[in-house]
């Protein structure tokens, strides 16, 4: 048997002030994608379940993720849709990772159209399963157009791998002669991610109703995707899809149930760690009796799409007189440009930030001291092996009245406690550590003594009514209440 596979990842965020290029996915082509290490996430689940099938071929087409940004340039989603249909060739199924929130140029539905393109090319008989971000915006055509999907479990995402491994699991069993059957509901509803981690409050409840329905008979999948709500896009919400082992009107009502379940706790869904607007966030983590707290400025949060060039929680630290704080980070080429012209130990007075996301935020003016200069590089979890190198261009260390400023020439998402240590920074020897981030991610909330949330300015305000939403289908609560 011969099975498509590929990945193409991003979250694009339509309020973002740029757009997402090819070179930003750093794809990979054809045999390549299937070069070691491809043994983890979503797309590593795929290929080794696969692979461990004796009767197997695989034909890989494309792999290409890109942290989440702005809207896809439509040349670089013309070229990686391509490059999946064109291994789309004889092919007996297909197996594909994609996030299922990327919008592209002109495409609203990225995903959709690729799905759409595909189904058209291997015609109605082949199977296709696809595995799927939990934060994928799915539109109702998508469900009628593959034969199954399944989507991560967890917020933050430790379930990447098995979620591939499921979506191959289920390819195989119709291979095999097996039978399923997808139920779809979707909810009006723009739900931030910080308002649904999975471990606790209500989308842990939900999540219980998930794994309840998954231990019952005929039941195969079922998934929660609470969507990304920062996309100003006519069909947008939260998903329920449930999987079964080829009962369609099970599948219909199980899907049905939960979306009704959910829309009925919509009101329940709320930040779980403590949040406050920016000064409050601020003054509560200054006289925290805590030795370190992690300050989350969520607005700008690059993980959802944010500039991190937004300078409000930093202007917030300054004019509160908040010390032994570092700041991680904000995007700013021509900063780090005059800083390493500078040279370490030197005086400089810059205007930082603020010039991408110009709606939400502006330049902050400092006269700060450079610190330290840095390539980048960093050994991802620490470890320091080839495929661990990640390089992040020219960084530096600002220091400008007891806070440390992280300037980076290019967008950096500050996710491990690694990328602190390769620039000699310990996180837990500072009160204040703001990451740009909205919920912690888990190797630094294992760290954190205590976490808090800034509902801060930016393109992934967790306020949604603070966003100028112009097209999505009203009413969508919380936009509306009702
Ligand atoms: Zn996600």
């Amino acid at each position: 048997m011969k099975i498509l596979v590929g990945a193409i990842g991003h979250e694009s965020n339509t309020f973002t002030p740029f757009l997402t290029r090819l070179e930003d996915f750093r794809p990979r082509y054809g045999q390549e994608t299937l070069a070691p290490p491809i043994r983890h996430g979503a797309f590593g689940g795929i290929v080794t379940t696969l692979q461990a099938h004796p009767d197997v071929v695989l034909a890989p087409s494309v792999t290409a993720h890109a942290m989440p940004g702005g809207v896809v340039e439509r040349g670089a989603f013309e070229t990686l849709k391509a490059a999946l249909l064109e291994a789309a060739h004889d092919v007996d199924g297909a197996c594909i990772f994609l996030h299922g929130a990327m919008r592209a140029e002109g495409v609203d539905y990225a995903e959709n159209d690729i799905l759409t393109a595909l189904r058209a090319k291997l015609g109605p008989d082949v199977p296709i399963t696809i595995a799927l971000d939990m934060h994928a915006n799915i539109v109702a055509e998508t469900a009628r157009t593959v034969n199954a999907m399944v989507a991560y479990h967890t917020a933050p995402h430790d379930d990447t791998y098995e979620t591939g491994a499921k979506a191959a699991e289920m390819l195989l069993h119709l291979l095999e002669g097996g039978h399923l059957a997808m139920g779809f509901a979707k909810v009006p509803f723009l739900l931030p991610g910080e308002k649904a981690e999975t471990s606790v409050g209500a989308m842990r409840e939900m999540m219980q109703l998930v794994d309840d329905l998954e231990a019952q008979p005929g039941i195969v999948s079922a998934s929660l995707m609470n969507g990304h709500c920062w996309a100003d896009v006519p069909d947008i919400g939260v998903s329920a899809v449930v999987v079964t082992d080829g009962d369609e009107t099970l599948a219909q009502a199980e899907a049905d149930q939960l979306a009704a379940t959910f829309w009925a706790r919509r009101a329940d869904f709320d930040f779980h760690t403590e949040a406050y607007p920016v000064d409050e966030a601020v003054r509560v983590a200054m006289t925290a009796s805590e030795s370190t707290v992690f300050l989350s400025d969520s607005g700008d949060n690059p993980g959802a799409g944010g500039t991190t060039d937004v300078t409000a929680v930093l202007e917030s630290l300054l004019r509160q007189g908040a010390t032994n704080t570092v700041v991680a980070s904000i995007w700013d080429a021509e900063s780090v440009a005059a800083c390493i012209a500078a040279g370490v130990g030197h005086e400089v007075n810059l205007n930082i930030g603020g010039k991408l996301d110009t709606r939400h935020s502006k330049p902050l003016p400092v006269t700060g001291t450079v610190r330290l200069i840095s390539d980048g590089d960093t050994y991802w979890g620490g470890v320091r092996a080839p495929e661990r190198l990640m390089q992040r261009g020219p960084t530096v260390v600002l220091t400008v009245d007891g806070v440390d400023v992280i300037l980076t020439a290019e967008r950096q998402s500050y996710v491990d406690p690694a990328q602190f240590h390769s620039l000699g920074i310990d996180p837990l020897a500072y009160k204040i550590v703001v990451p740009k981030r909205g919920y912690l991610t888990t190797p630094l909330q294992a760290i954190s003594p205590r976490s808090i949330l800034a509902v801060s300015p930016g393109v992934t305000n967790c306020d949604v009514r603070q966003l100028k939403y112009r097209r999505v289908q009203r009413p969508m609560y919380p936009l509306d209440e009702f």
